[in-house]
């Protein structure tokens, strides 16, 4: 409807100035004649102006022009040849009072249908009228009139259907958008897609866009559903522990044996609370909202550190253990050192949990311009291919590794704690040779 508005509005300037152009162009052509014929009264009185009438007249031809003298009592006195004029009215009177050159229209009695334009002006005590017949204008005006029904009418076939469709179209998809959503709103089942035209426009992207945020909300659904899942079930074998303990403190009278029993709840109490804030580091990590306490960390401290710890144990279970400190000295990375510590930790822990007494593990960095790699290897158990996406997910444990103690969320809040870093935690094992862990850490502006 407004290309169509807009075509009128821009063709009706275009015809309103070529007309105005058209007629003023006329009116100085008659009033530049009448100029001339003061010129020639003014030179030699109503005889000379007679002769240079009737040459003028012949001149452009008795079709083209008009040119009479009426004298004051209206009757005329001389006339160009009227064959093809017929009997043109005279002036009104209206026109003839006034002093100034007056142009008026007329229809050409001769020839039905067509228009002339004249000049009528005072000579002496004379009138003079000249007329044009102005048939050129009409007819260019008229085929421009039927240019432009012919455009309006082509307009308005090609236009408005297309208008239409393009609109249907455009609205037909945003109400596949708002069906979706409304189901999806109302049923709660986010396994429903918004269908894609394929059509690659801005529509057709808003639709994918949507797409995948509902994916991505049912993705995450799932995992929390399974998250509530497997904390449940894990939640529950602590609990039941603590309640068997409590039962054992009740059926004894012995203040020794009651203490013993509230010394094991409170351990088991403990670690439960550990369990709990592991899983919720998992998720705060996973949504993006665990914070970190982040400060400029020297490598080889934080490695000492966690070495101390495990060294121990390694020497225990007869375990060699190798340890490649960073070269350089000052290495530092701007991280949280608790959290850093605690996913190498759990590494390590594996590396040596999984290995038995004659095996090797050992500890290396690599040192690359924008990150640092803490590398864990191990000779022991190894992992099957197929089993490596899943050791990073919650509670997840190998059939292999049950008689081991442990509860399937060392690894996963390893790498929750890495990814918070922007790091990531990368593995390759062999079942029988061994597993390498890496765990690379961008230095992020904390430099050594
Ligand atoms: P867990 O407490 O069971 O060790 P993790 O999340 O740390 O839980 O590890 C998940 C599983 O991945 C383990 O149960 C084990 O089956 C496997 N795994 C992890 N590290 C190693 C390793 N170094 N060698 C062999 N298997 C490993």
């Amino acid at each position: 409807m407004l290309f169509t508005l807009a075509f009128v509005i821009v063709f009706s300037a275009i015809y309103y100035m070529l007309g105005n152009a058209l007629s003023r162009n006329t009116r100085r052509d008659l009033l530049d004649d009448s100029v001339e014929i003061m010129r020639a009264y003014r030179k030699g009185n109503i005889e000379a102006l007679k002769d240079y009438i009737s040459g003028e007249a012949e001149g452009d031809g008795p079709a083209n022009k008009l040119i009479r003298i009426i004298d004051l009592d209206g009757h005329v006195v001389l006339s160009s040849d009227t064959a093809l004029w017929g009997n043109v009215p005279l002036p009104g009177k209206q026109d003839l009072g006034r002093k100034g050159p007056v142009i008026r229209a007329f229809r050409i009695p001769k020839r039905p249908g067509h228009e002339a334009r004249a000049v009528t002006f005072f000579v002496g005590n004379y009138i003079v009228e000249e007329a044009v017949p102005i048939e050129w204008d009409v007819r260019l005006l008229g085929r421009l009139r039927k240019a432009f029904g012919l455009g309006l009418f082509l307009t308005v076939l090609v236009a408005i259907p297309s208008g239409w469709f393009m609109a249907r179209r455009s609205s037909a998809q945003i109400k596949g958008i708002d069906r979706v959503a409304r189901s999806i709103a109302k049923s709660a089942d986010l396994s429903r897609r918004v269908p894609l035209k394929g059509s690659d426009d801005e529509l057709d992207h808003l639709a994918n866009t949507f797409n995948l945020m509902v994916e991505r909300l049912e993705r995450f659904l799932r995992e929390l559903h399974d998250m509530m899942d497997n904390t449940a079930h894990d939640f529950k074998t602590p609990l039941t522990r603590i309640r068997a303990m409590a039962e054992t403190g009740l059926g004894t009278r012995n203040p020794e044996e009651i203490q013993g029993t509230l010394v094991q709840i409170m351990d088991e109490c403990d670690r439960f609370l550990s369990l709990l804030n592991a899983v919720m580091d998992i998720s705060q990590a996973r949504t993006g909202t665990l914070s970190l306490k982040k400060d400029n960390v020297p490598l080889k401290n934080l490695l000492q550190d966690v070495v101390d710890l495990y060294s121990g144990v390694a020497q225990e279970r007869g375990i060699r253990f190798n340890v490649t400190y960073p070269r350089e000295e000052n290495l530092v990375l701007f991280a949280d050192k608790k959290r850093l510590s605690q996913a190498i930790s759990n590494v390590l822990d594996n590396a040596l949990k999984y290995s038995s007494s004659g095996d090797t593990v050992a500890l290396w960095t690599r040192s690359g311009t924008g990150s640092t790699e803490v590398c864990v290897a191990d000779s022991g158990l190894g992992i099957p291919e197929e089993e490596i996406p899943r050791i990073f997910e919650r509670f997840y444990r190998l059939d292999t590794s049950r008689s081991t103690s442990g509860r399937g969320i060392g690894l996963s809040l390893a790498r929750a704690y890495v990814e918070a870093h922007r790091g990531t935690i990368t593995v390759k094992s062999e079942p029988g040779k061994g597993s390498t862990f890496c765990i690379m850490i961008p230095r992020e502006g904390g430099l050594d």
